[in-house]
């Protein structure tokens, strides 16, 4: 329990807003719904806040803020445009992405606004320009349920949404799993902000069986619940042939691991498999490097560098935090090449010769051998690996969250199968599909969760009131 939420223990019966899930998309959307002045509940089906988010890196893309401005980093609300429709391959929902742009600054205004605050930012995968904000996710949670508890919103823990309800066409309400029993509680609008399914084994064998040999990680509670709750009612769903796991997992189990993962490759690591050789161009977006990972032999890969890239650690960022790890033993090390070599057990030979590849093209200014052009999508020069000592990381890919679901409108609007919204139903946040596309950018699943959360409310809090109060 965190000091100072609004936490209720009784069960309501009837509310404004009905918030089901206390990630960042739910928290939003119940601080936006008590803003415009509903009487706003959520409700978390575990014992903690924060699902995946919680759990994540904490990265946020947004374009044209003030740390950039610091950092002297140029960027655009055009340039964040034309950067998610090139990663997500132009399959994306354009009138999402339209939404996204049109209220990143507005949503990062009012997050700080609240009391956020923001980090060193970062260039990370399908960003052709730094634009990835660290934040403490869970102070980031506690401020929104605080300021909401302060307009009389409430939290109630340990309760799962099991249906919806719907009455002559319209959504008016959800049953729960209560202490006592099933219990019915009636709203004028429910939002659907449950998150993914990461950890539904039956649902990524259904949607994404290429996830077969992938890890997961993800908020315990992140079992696609409200797809299921939602398509039971004719929901849509969209973009579930690209789910896509994320490189760079450490691939054994280790007490220190957080599923995160750490990627170096964007500060100028190789990834080598068992035959030692490199089998992707490392500036890809980490999905599709993911992929690239899952279909080696044993899966098992390698980020392989040196000190130089060592010396881009940063502790405060989770994936570019290679000296934790190394503090950690996660890391194996040598003085050369050839050790690092016989470190990881690789053929003899094999990784030596990957590596003089590699730094001959760069001195001579060929062509790398797989069309890397720099460390990350278009951002910095290659570096040769060449500063001993040498360093592996054991690396693999983990489906850390789902990215398709639920097909809305840009009020958030859950729409049925044929495109016509299902009577105040909303959702937000990683249920909800049409945004990525085909790719995924960095930051972009927090953002979304942010942005999109807080409109959800808004629209959800400004359905008309039918209820006996
Ligand atoms: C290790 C890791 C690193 C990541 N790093 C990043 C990053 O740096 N940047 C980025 O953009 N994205 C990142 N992601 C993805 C991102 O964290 C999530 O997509 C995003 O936080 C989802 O937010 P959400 O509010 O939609 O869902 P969640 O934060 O997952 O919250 C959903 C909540 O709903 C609850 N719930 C589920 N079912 C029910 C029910 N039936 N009734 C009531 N409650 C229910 C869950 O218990 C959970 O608490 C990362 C994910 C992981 C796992």
């Amino acid at each position: 329990m965190i000091p100072g939420l609004p936490y209720e223990t009784e069960l309501p019966d009837r509310v404004g807003v009905l918030v089901l899930g206390s990630g960042l998309a739910g928290c939003a959307a119940l601080l936006a719904a008590a803003e415009a002045g509903q009487y706003a509940v959520l409700l978390e089906k575990t014992e903690a806040i924060g699902g995946s988010t919680v759990r994540s890196a904490g990265l946020s893309a947004y374009a044209g803020t003030d740390e950039q401005a610091a950092q002297g980093i140029a960027d655009s609300t055009e340039l964040l445009r034309k950067d998610l429709l090139e990663t997500g391959k132009h399959r994306n929902d354009e009138a999402l992405v339209d939404l996204y742009c049109a209220h990143q600054l507005d949503t990062y205004r009012w997050l700080k606004a609240h009391g956020v605050r923001y980090g060193e930012v970062h260039a990370a995968s399908g960003q052709s320009a730094p634009r990835s904000h660290p934040t403490d996710t869970t102070a980031m949670l506690t401020m929104l349920l605080k300021a909401a508890g302060r307009l009389g919103a409430r939290l109630v823990m340990d309760t799962p949404a099991r249906r919806l309800l719907r009455e002559d066409g319209r959504v008016v309400g959800v049953e729960v799993a209560g202490p006592d029993g099933p219990h019915r509680i009636e709203a004028d609008a429910v939002v659907v902000a449950t998150g993914g399914f990461s950890q539904a084994p039956e649902l990524l064998a259904r949607f994404a069986p290429q996830m077969e040999h992938a890890l997961r990680a993800g908020g315990p509670g992140c079992t696609g619940d409200g797809l299921l709750m939602a398509w039971q009612l004719g929901a849509g769903v969209v973009d579930t042939p690209y789910v896509k796991g994320t490189y760079g997992i450490y691939h054994h189990p280790h007490p220190d691991e957080d599923g995160t993962g750490i990627l170096a490759v964007y500060k100028g690591a190789i990834a080598v498999n068992r035959e030692g050789h490199r089998f992707v161009d490392e500036s890809l977006p980490y999905k599709e490097i993911g992929d690239a990972a899952l279909a080696q032999p044993g899966v098992t890969t390698w980020q392989v560098f040196d000190a130089q890239v060592m010396a881009a650690s940063n502790d405060e960022v989770p994936i570019y935090e290679f000296a934790g790890r190394d503090r950690a033993g996660m890391l194996l090390r040598a003085d050369t090449v050839a050790g690092l070599e016989a470190e990881i057990g690789l053929p003899e030979g094999t990784l030596v010769a990957t590596v003089e590849d590699y730094n001959r093209r760069i001195a001579a200014g060929e062509p790398d051998a797989l069309g890397r052009r720099a460390l990350s999508s278009s951002v910095g020069d290659l570096l040769p690996l060449e500063q001993p000592p040498f360093y592996a990381h054991p690396s693999g890919t983990v489906v850390l969250a789902t990215y398709c679901g639920l097909t809305v409108d840009t009020r958030m609007r859950v729409l049925d199968v044929y495109g016509e919204p299902i009577e105040r139903l909303y959702a937000t946040g990683e249920v909800v599909g049409g945004f990525h596309g085909a790719g995924y950018m960095t930051g972009t699943s927090i953002g979304k969760s942010g942005i999109f959360g807080r409109l959800a409310g808004a629209h959800a809090a400004a359905e008309e009131s039918e209820l006996a109060w």
